[in-house]
């Protein structure tokens, strides 16, 4: 019963990709939200049901919420979902390989590792440099710390301190507390004009901190800050480090993938510097969901912090050439994460990427220009794909967009007051989804408060 024979198989792959394709061709016209509700469906029925039934019903809750794949979600971080991934992600799961360790499946590794290999010669990271594909940046950032405490502190130190801005993301805070550190041990530096990491400042919190007998060992820089996509200054954070002996992770969960261009490679100039590098390709390689990576300067230090062994993985050789990834991170058992990226990146070609990003960015450029033309609209420091602005009465404008059901928005706050945002990063999302969510903005901020 759990074997379908090659008749069913067929018949079930006809259903769901029909209806997958019917999905991605209903995407331009679908609402950007619908309402939705929470309802348990009943527990499992001991007998089998038909897939049409479970399809519609998987159908009818997936219409409900925000609708993230979509051309018009420009909150948080859109993405859409590559349909090559989708394949990829098919092919690794029907083959169920298995990729925690290299033994079993040298060549798939091999796959997987040539991606990241790729990538960190596109961060400009030296020899020795290497990696992990992870669930995304939170896991990626939680493993870094931990070899940061490792590789500096070398044991656990509840003195050890972490150097941050007020706009670095709450997962170096998480993985600051997953890794025993209290919160009074991450310290917070303040910004210039520009919202960027005031370097001369962290300095002299460094200095302040040792003299009170801490040990910092940790700075981050943010490539791309979450509400606003500033990027921190980090060559100056990279030479600091180096002279204080501190780690340097950056965390790069959005901004990362702009190293794939020129025009973003200028502007994350002294990224090479960092120690670790956290991104999503599930943010700007517009992959789905539960893709991030974590880059390493010096792979034996991941390995360091990460190795582990048992008597029942004594039949593993362990000379492949290639990584064991349940050496660099904390899973033993994994999905073979790497297809997902190496098909579409060879599929589309390298350069299809490094294009849709320049594209992104410039439809971004193109919005920052047309808002500021608007009367009302204040646009506030953004940089890359985010664009944050207010209106006279920002909560109002952002309600009633995201009310039209055409565009879903975010919001955040900037010096503590509510600020409109946002992002332009689906690979659905082109000149005309831009066009029209500027209309939308001139037409509501100048319909007179309510
Ligand atoms: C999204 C984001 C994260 C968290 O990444 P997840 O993939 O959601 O775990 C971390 N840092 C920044 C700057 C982000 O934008």
């Amino acid at each position: 019963m759990l074997q379908p024979d090659r008749a069913t198989r067929a018949e079930w792959t006809k259903t769901v990709t029909a209806f997958v394709d019917e999905f991605i061709e209903g995407l331009e016209g679908a609402p950007a939200s619908a309402s939705g509700t929470a309802l348990l469906p009943p527990p499992p029925a001991e007998t089998p049901g038909e897939l049409a039934d479970l399809l519609a019903q998987f159908a009818d809750a997936a219409s409900q919420g925000v609708e993230t794949a979509g051309p018009r979600y420009l909150a948080y971080f859109p993405a859409g979902g590559l349909y090559s991934s989708v394949l990829a992600e098919f092919l690794a799961q029907a083959t169920n390989r298995y990729t925690g360790v290299a033994a079993t499946a040298p060549a798939l590794v091999a796959m997987e590792h040539s991606v990241i290999r790729w990538l960190c010669d596109e961060f400009g990271l030296p020899q020795g440099s290497g990696g992990i594909f992870t669930t995304g940046a939170s896991l990626a950032t939680l493993s870094a710390v931990h070899t940061a405490r490792q590789d500096r502190l070398h044991t656990h130190d509840p003195n050890g301190t972490i150097y941050v801005t007020p706009h670095t993301h709450h997962c170096v805070a998480k993985a600051a507390h997953i890794t025993g550190f209290a919160p009074e041990r991450i310290r917070v530096v303040p910004t210039d004009a520009h919202l960027r990491m005031d370097v001369d400042a962290a300095r002299a919190l460094i200095d302040q901190d040792r003299a009170a007998g801490l040990r910092p060992f940790l700075i981050i820089g943010t490539a791309g800050a979450t509400s606003t996509g500033i990027v921190d200054p980090l060559a100056e954070i990279g030479m600091l480090a180096h002279e204080e002996s501190l780690w340097f992770h950056v965390d790069g969960a959005y901004g990362g993938a702009f190293q794939l261009t020129e025009r973003g490679r200028a502007i994350l100039h002294g990224i090479d510097r960092a120690d670790s590098i956290a991104w999503d390709p599930h943010k700007s390689l517009f992959l789905p969901y539960g893709t991030g990576v974590l880059l390493v300067r010096d792979e034996a230090k991941l390995r360091a912090a990460h190795v582990a062994d048992g008597d029942y993985l004594q039949d593993l050789d362990h000379g492949t050439g290639v990584p064991d990834y349940s050496d660099l991170g904390p899973e033993l058992t994994r999905e073979f994460r790497g297809l997902r990226i190496w098909l579409p990146l060879h599929l589309h070609g390298a350069k299809a990427f490094r294009d849709a990003l320049d594209e992104k960015h410039d439809l971004a450029d193109h919005l920052r220009a047309e808002l500021a033309k608007i009367e009302n609209i204040e646009l506030l420091p953004s940089d890359l794909t985010v664009v944050v602005f207010r209106s006279a009465d920002s909560e109002q404008l952002f309600k009633s967009i995201n009310d039209s059901g055409r565009f879903f928005l975010s919001s955040t706050r900037l010096g503590g007051r509510f600020t409109l945002r946002i992002c332009v990063l689906s690979h659905r999302t082109r000149r005309e989804h831009v066009d029209e969510v500027i209309e939308l903005i001139r037409r509501l901020s100048a319909a007179p408060a309510k």
